[in-house]
């Protein structure tokens, strides 16, 4: 890869958590620090604010170019999780909402909030995709608003049958909406030919910042705005608020780059993420791949350590970024929903760690972590293997310390 593409790893840390935000592309940072060192407010009548309208224009239409929609179908927000509600909010009309049972909480706790007592989860395979025929028998009843199922998901990289969903979904009198957030910029999307009526986006999973993202609205659908946020009619009224500009630039110019960069990207994390997997598979007895039978993104891995619990074997390489679930929900309590849709124990959620890597992530990165992970996992079995007491014969683990870390020192 490009050396561009190298980012500074400042924390001696490497880093495979991309499906939790990557790293911000050089393109991105130039762009908005150029914006960020002249003044505007979009909705200014005046040059600065002319401006300003015209940055957001071209970053609208880089966005647009990324999905193959035309820009006025774009409205951008402060992320997914605001283009979700948007989008959920605006389909729904009191009747049902249908979604997956592995969507991300920015959707289920949507849902749940907008249609109580009216939401379908469809449940999804051992092999983490959503169940077709679930779905067609809760769209049959013919009284379904709107279906929103994720395009890849966020902990496995399993990649939806879309086109199957809207065809049920459609053939119904439903909406489709998706999110997105995790496939945008990673593998190509036309929305010329994936007929989806809505699609949410986010900038920091693609390489733009943190805090700003996109509701892509089907223009045929004729959709009457339903804004959450009030206040003057920014974004055509679907939100309310000054324009985000530095963010939405950033967001742009990483569109740009990820578009033209797609093909190579999906190949270079493909490759690495293979490899990863193969070794470690390889390396350490008991381990196993959610989701593998599936088509998944390329640059994402969820791996079952057998009886190891995740967060342990985490702390036992603080030389490695990753992530013992989704880093959304990091701080809640209990094992992903996710992986126990698909069917795994309590045990076998709490032993898995998604490695997500991407555009940045270099041949070094990936040496370093099959070198650390089989050491980890071996360090927390053997603490907790229970061992017997010469003199009272009663069974008791070992502490779980931090490994010294000079089997994992790069
Ligand atoms: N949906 C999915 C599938 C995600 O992975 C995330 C972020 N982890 C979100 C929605 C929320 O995105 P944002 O951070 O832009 O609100």
């Amino acid at each position: 890869m490009d050396p561009y593409l190298t980012v500074d790893r400042p924390l001696g840390v490497t880093y495979l958590d991309y499906n939790a935000t990557a790293p911000l592309r050089a393109e991105a940072l130039a762009a908005m620090v150029q914006v960020l060192e002249t003044v505007g407010n979009a909705s200014s009548q005046h040059a600065y604010g002319v401006e300003a309208a015209n940055h957001v224009a071209t970053a609208r239409r880089r966005v647009a170019d990324l999905l193959g929609c035309s820009a006025g179908e774009l409205i951008f927000t402060a992320g997914a999780t605001e283009a979700n509600n948007l989008a959920l909010h605006a389909t729904y009309r009191g009747r049902r909402i249908v979604v997956g049972a592995s969507e991300h909480p920015a959707i289920l706790e949507t849902a749940h909030a907008c249609a109580p007592g009216n939401v379908v989860v469809a449940p999804v395979s051992r092999d983490g995709a959503v169940d077709t025929v679930a779905a067609a028998a809760a769209l049959a009843t013919g009284d379904v608003d709107v279906v929103s199922i994720m395009a890849a998901n966020n902990e496995t990289g399993v990649l939806s049958d879309l086109s199957a969903i809207v065809e049920l979904a459609h053939a119904a009198g439903a909406v489709v909406h998706t999110d997105a957030t995790q496939l945008v910029g990673k593998l190509p999307i036309d929305l010329g030919e994936l007929d989806v009526d809505l699609l949410s986006l986010s900038a920091h999973k693609f390489g733009g910042p943190q805090g700003v993202g996109a509701l892509f609205v089907r223009r045929s659908l004729r959709l009457a705005p339903r804004p959450l946020l009030h206040g003057g009619g920014h974004e055509r009224g679907w939100r309310a608020g000054t324009a985000n500009v530095a963010g939405i630039v950033g967001m742009g110019a990483a569109a740009l780059e990820a578009k033209a960069r797609c093909s190579l990207e999906a190949e270079h994390s493909r490759q690495l993420r293979d490899r990863l997997e193969k070794s470690l598979l390889a390396a350490v007895p008991g381990s196993s791949v959610n989701g593998s039978t599936r088509p998944r993104l390329p640059g994402v891995t969820s791996m079952t350590f057998a009886d190891t619990p995740a967060d342990a074997v985490l702390a036992a390489m603080p030389t490695v970024a990753a992530s013992d679930g989704s880093a959304c929900h990091s701080g809640a309590l209990g094992p992903s929903h996710v992986l126990t849709a698909m069917g795994l124990s309590r045990t076998e959620a709490e032993s898995t760690i998604r490695f997500s890597l991407g555009y940045a992530t270099t041949e070094a990165d990936v040496d370093h972590v099959i070198q650390a992970v089989p050491a980890a996992v071996a360090h927390v079995r053997n603490a907790l293997r229970p061992v017997v007491k010469m003199s009272s014969r009663v069974n008791e683990s070992r502490s779980i310390l931090p490994m010294s870390n000079t089997s994992t020192d790069r």
